[in-house]
């Protein structure tokens, strides 16, 4: 595909994914990765191995210091871990993810990522507002948390998570809480967002939407 870039823009296609867990945002995100050619980055993942990595240091995911180290000791290599999919874990780096300065630490490696050439559609909670203000085409993608908690329910259970429906719907709405209210790069949609709620959505259609948006935005 041929990207007709805006002439302020940088020359590498960047696409920002937001929304909160469960919203169908990763799905979304590299659906569209995959089908423009771009790279993509789950940053949600590098949250998650900091926690897994304090977690398995003995620490805990609110430890200031222990986790500015293992930010900035990331090995990227580790983010495809499949434990890093655990709702513990998901915990865990809500946490973390609260300490500026472990935000700071994982900054760069999401900028250099976002311009790589062709260019990469990020996912996250704050690409749009904070680590790619200048990408090209964000989107911001909700889903109501009932519908959320049931697509993660059936995640977790295939992961062999034995974790009751009811518990998975507390679990998200505090994570949702804590990443929203947090005084840094809160979850939010940034102005210039455009709005995609997946409730009623199949993969497809959210597909379909969200490129009908993308085509629109750049021209393509
Ligand atoms: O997207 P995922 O649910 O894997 O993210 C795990 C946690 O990492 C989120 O609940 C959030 O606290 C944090 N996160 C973040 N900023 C991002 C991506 C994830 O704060 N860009």
């Amino acid at each position: 595909m041929i990207f007709a870039l805006k002439k302020h823009q940088t020359n590498v296609m960047i696409i920002a994914i937001d929304g909160p867990a469960a919203s169908g945002k990763g799905t979304l995100a590299r659906n569209i990765a995959r089908a423009l050619g771009l790279h993509y980055l789950d940053t949600g993942k590098l949250y998650r191995a900091v926690a897994r990595d304090l977690l398995q240091a003995g620490k805990t995911p609110d430890d200031v210091e222990a986790g500015v180290a293992a930010a900035m000791s990331l090995d990227p290599d580790s983010l495809s871990d499949p434990a890093l999919n655990s709702s513990l874990i998901g915990q865990a780096a809500s946490i973390v993810s609260a300490i500026p300065k472990v935000r700071d630490a994982l900054l760069r490696f999401q900028r250099d990522f976002a311009h790589k050439k062709p260019g990469a559609v990020l996912d996250g909670r704050d690409i749009g507002t904070v680590v790619c203000p200048e990408a090209h085409v964000k989107l911001f993608i909700t889903a109501d948390l009932e519908a959320r908690a049931r697509r993660r329910h059936t995640e977790l259970l295939a992961r062999g998570e034995a974790l009751t429906l009811d518990k998975t719907r507390a679990d998200l709405a505090e994570r949702d809480e804590r990443d929203k209210s947090r005084s840094i790069a809160p979850m939010r949609p940034a102005e210039d967002a455009y709005l995609l709620d997946t409730t009623d959505l199949d993969i497809e259609t959210a597909f379909q939407t969200a490129n009908d948006v993308i085509r629109r935005a750049t021209g393509g």
